[in-house]
């Protein structure tokens, strides 16, 4: 496709105006004021509108739109005992199939080109991630089980071993599968070094949970001396690429972990505010040159999958927490949600718009009455857009996204199987 006479936020946060991008198969393979003579494809007009790179969402839960609103207001733990996990052990693979469909219309809705995943039943994840266009890097949650101890025992082993087999060596790396840990204090040590094991043996990213709320961060301390960083680096999990979502509670030399070890940190500020965990220092990680990317989280504790919230949201409530208005700029806020993301993903040939790059890209609409006047375009696209704006989502060359209709999944279709699910979970429990 070309993109023709269109501004474009290239790959250090310029804007550049009335450019051609021309996008072949899976990758930009033009990009100049000219228009290629030779092009005679499809064209489209960039009048108005701005092009960037795709978002990714660097921690997800994406079934969990499934729960989206169950048990509110409950503390965390008798939220997750009294509802979350009783409705999760009556989840089938097809709920999931069902339930992450559901999320990947409100990810793609929302720019985002590829997630970063944990869950369970992710043969029928990956399933509905392959239909809706999307990319992923999917994982297993692991947690210690006392009536199976051995991690090598457990689905959250077979199942990423079996697919890895499958879609680690595809050479469109649409699909790739993480290993993962859930957290420190779902699990002990033997069965962390199995983990941190298994991810080396196969080479895997490792997604976990690090030092969400102060109750784990402390109890980590006090069961094994150390902080939860300094713990998974003793037993060997830091030694693969690792993304830790939240590292709300880190201190001290965790910073000095993290960067040593190259750890991606997840902000995932909806969740963080509305769960009441607290404010990851993100300043303090940003000083010591430690990689942040941006998440969602579960729609269950979000409440929703919108990315563009979450720009925004980061981007303003780091300004006010840090009482400073010059902090995260928006190129450095988008820097985080595109390249960041890509760079945490092992998808080293995406994340900017380059040629020779993956196609990962959305276009914005600037001709609202919200975008207008344009002094800033970076400015207007973090403090003013809704994903509503967006006009158009490309992943890997192929359109997904188009005027408002997602191309790919059958939208009505896959609210009423969410709230036929609903339906049957609760007159089951
Ligand atoms: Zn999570």
């Amino acid at each position: 496709m070309l993109f023709k006479n269109i501004s474009l936020v290239d790959e250090n946060f310029n804007i550049k105006k009335n450019m051609n991008l021309v996008t072949v198969d899976e990758v930009i393979t033009y990009i100049g004021s000219e228009v290629p003579q030779e092009y005679n494809g499809e064209v489209y007009d960039g009048n108005n509108k701005v092009i960037l790179p795709g978002f990714y969402n660097t921690h997800c839960h994406i079934p969990m739109t499934l729960l989206r609103g169950y048990g509110e207001g409950l503390p965390l733990q008798r939220w997750l005992f009294e509802k979350v996990f009783p409705f999760e052990a009556r989840l089938s693979g097809e709920d999931c199939y069902w339930g992450t469909m559901h999320g990947a219309i409100e990810l793609i809705k929302s720019g985002v080109a590829s997630f970063t995943d944990m869950y369970f039943f992710i043969e029928d994840i990956i399933r509905a991630v392959e239909e809706s266009g999307l990319k992923g890097n999917i994982s297993h949650g692991s947690t210690f089980n006392p009536d199976i101890p051995d991690f090598y025992d457990l689905k959250a082993y077979q199942d990423p071993y079996r697919l890895l087999k499958i879609y680690n060596t595809k050479a469109s790396g649409r699909i790739k599968i993480d290993a993962s840990l859930h957290a420190e204090y779902t699990s002990n040590e033997a069965f962390v070094r199995q983990v941190a094991e298994f991810a080396k043996e196969n080479n895997l990213i490792i997604h976990t949970h690090v030092s969400e709320t102060l109750k784990e961060h402390e109890e980590c301390k006090q069961r094994h001396g150390l902080t939860p960083f300094a713990y998974l680096n003793k037993c060997g999990l830091l030694d693969q690429p690792v993304v830790a979502a939240h590292c709300v509670w880190i201190e001290g030399e965790d910073f000095d972990i993290m960067k040593e070890k190259n750890v991606t940190s997840v902000h995932n500020i909806s969740s963080n505010m509305k769960l009441g965990s607290g404010f990851a220092p993100i300043r303090e990680m940003l000083d010591k040159g430690i990689r942040v990317g941006l998440g969602t989280d579960g729609a269950s504790s979000n409440n929703n999958l919108n990315f563009m919230e979450e720009i925004h949201l980061a981007s303003i409530i780091n300004k006010g927490v840090n009482r400073d208005p010059e902090f995260l700029q928006p190129s450095q806020i988008l820097r985080m949600a595109t390249e960041n993301g890509a760079i945490s993903q092992g998808r080293f040939d995406a994340g900017k718009i380059r040629v020779g790059y993956k196609a990962d890209l959305i276009v914005i609409d600037m001709d609202k009455p919200h975008l207008q006047p344009v002094f800033d375009v970076l400015a207007n696209l973090v403090y003013s857009a809704q994903s509503e704006d967006i006009c158009l989502s490309m992943i890997d060359g192929k359109l997904v996204y188009k005027d408002g209709e997602v191309l790919n999944i059958d939208v009505e279709r896959t609210v009423f199987e969410s709230n036929r699910i609903k339906d049957r979970i609760l007159s089951e429990i």
